[in-house]
């Protein structure tokens, strides 16, 4: 992060002062400033001369400036608007309020933004711990498995593979593994947690810059080895190569190497054979959707971790109508929050149904096949027209595999579906367009380049 506000500021304006009119900047954004941080909410408070300018870019332009400061420090978890005049003093309604009602309070209801500070040696969220981590039929035999190797590192369940759907709690249990180590052992063990996304990243960079040592000495100078989310690395081959070497070196030193995944590893397209057996020779345990009790003990568990009280016949309902996944039962009890604490509302069963509604609706605002589409054929500048038909110009032919590419790693579509789409084509098409695009995702910077830019794209879009 950049230590000094001013040099932070600046760096935001000159990316805001590219996304809004000139006249507008001026106006409102060119006497701004930050006044200050709270260090514990990772909040920054932005001064602005009056309180007009303070509405008016609180509603105008958070998004962006927001946006823009998490881009240089994605610690930051809020944006304040407060009155600043540079004679000094600061107002807000929400300092107001603080001081009104004593912090410890106002810091209470605001956790649902609050994420504790990752470590940077061990990229662990203190958040994520065992404590927190509710057992019940759906994740008990993960659980268990996690807790004995915090036991016995590196002997009992080598690797442990654990998998499940999307916000069933892969990652708070192997953060929680990580935390519990760190904990138990001090630093004589050494931790490290990664995401398979940032394995890869790491690989194309070491490439590009010949630096292929740094790899070697950060993966594989560790006692425990996290990595999250392993499917991202399905048919990008050196990352693969490399991984398969680090899992070797660390596995024939009874280093422990724990694995998540959003399948069973027989289920990860384009995993070579090599490592899907390295993954099935260890422990492999899956997470599967909580029952009805256990989003209850969830729910419970949660409300009373922030001290809160909400009436148990509306928690029941929500654990009764929310059964997507444990993120989406977090998101409606951050809502509930919200509004009884902050809004001082009444949730009642119609309030409840809205605020269902609401979160369902935020939380389905994925990324469409549309999108996608769009974002690519917009980058190549050609017509979605042509894309469907048959054409086998090379100006043609690469983003529609890029499409067809995106299509398998964003929204999981079955190839058969995916050549229908993108004019009927046969499945094995579809195949050999995933294989390639990642193929050269591996080999070639700068086509690695445009499919992180056509990415960035679709999830500004959605
Ligand atoms: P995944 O990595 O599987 O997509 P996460 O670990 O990110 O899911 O979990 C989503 C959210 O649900 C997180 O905020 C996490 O803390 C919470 N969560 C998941 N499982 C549990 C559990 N068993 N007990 C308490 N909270 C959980
Ligand atoms: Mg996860």
């Amino acid at each position: 992060m950049m230590n000094n506000y001013n040099e932070l500021w600046k760096a935001v304006l000159g990316e805001v002062e590219v996304q809004i009119s000139r006249p507008n900047f001026l106006t409102w954004l060119k006497q701004s400033q930050i006044v200050g941080k709270d260090e514990k909410e990772n909040t920054i408070f932005v001064g602005l001369p009056n309180n007009f300018a303070r509405e008016w870019v609180k509603n105008k332009y958070h998004k962006i400036i927001f946006g823009s400061l998490r881009n240089f420090d994605n610690s930051i978890k809020g944006v304040e608007y407060v009155i600043f005049n540079p004679a000094g003093t600061v107002f807000s309604p929400i300092l107001e309020k603080k001081s009104k009602t004593g912090l410890a309070s106002a810091n209470k209801a605001s956790l649902p933004l609050l994420e504790l500070k990752i470590d940077p040696k061990t990229n662990l969220n203190p958040r994520y711990t065992f404590e927190s981590f509710v057992v019940g039929s759906s994740n008990e035999l993960a659980h268990a498995a996690a807790m004995a190797i915090v036991k016995d590192i590196g002997q009992k369940y080598n690797p442990f593979f654990v998998y499940g759907g999307v916000g069933l709690g892969k990652t708070h249990l192997l953060q929680a593994m990580g935390n519990e180590i760190k904990k138990s052992y001090q630093n004589k063990i050494n931790v490290f947690y990664t995401t398979s996304e940032k394995f890869v990243s790491d690989v194309v960079w070491a490439i590009r810059n010949k630096q292929m040592d740094d790899i070697k000495k950060k993966y594989r100078n560790v006692d425990v080895l996290i990595i999250d989310d392993i499917q991202f690395i399905g048919g990008k081959e050196r990352s693969e190569e490399e991984f398969f070497h680090t899992f070797n070196v660390l596995y024939e030193n009874n280093k422990q190497i724990v694995i998540s995944s959003d399948r069973p590893p027989g289920a990860i397209p384009t995993l070579t054979e090599r490592l899907r057996s390295r993954f099935e020779g260890g422990m492999i345990a899956d997470i599967t959707y909580p029952d009805y009790e256990m989003r209850l003990a969830i729910l419970k568990n949660k409300v009373q971790e922030r001290s809160i009280f909400i009436e148990d016949k509306i928690l029941e309902q929500v654990a009764f109508k929310v059964q997507k996944n444990i993120r989406e039962l977090e998101g409606v009890l951050n809502k509930i929050i919200f509004y009884q604490e902050y809004k001082k509302e009444k949730i009642d069963n119609q309030k409840l149904e809205e605020i269902i509604i609401e979160a369902s609706q935020t939380s389905s605002k994925n990324v469409t096949i549309n999108d996608i589409i769009k974002a690519v054929t917009d980058f190549y500048e050609v017509s979605p027209n042509e894309i469907a038909n048959r054409n086998r110009k090379q100006e043609i032919v690469e983003p529609r595999q890029i499409i067809m590419y995106l299509l398998r790693e964003i929204l999981k579509l079955s190839y058969p579906h995916i050549g229908e789409r993108l004019g009927k084509r046969d499945h094995t098409t579809a195949i050999h367009s995933c294989e390639k695009v990642a193929r050269d995702i591996n080999r070639n910077a700068a086509f690695n380049q445009k499919i992180m830019m056509i990415k960035e794209k679709i999830y500004k879009m959605s």
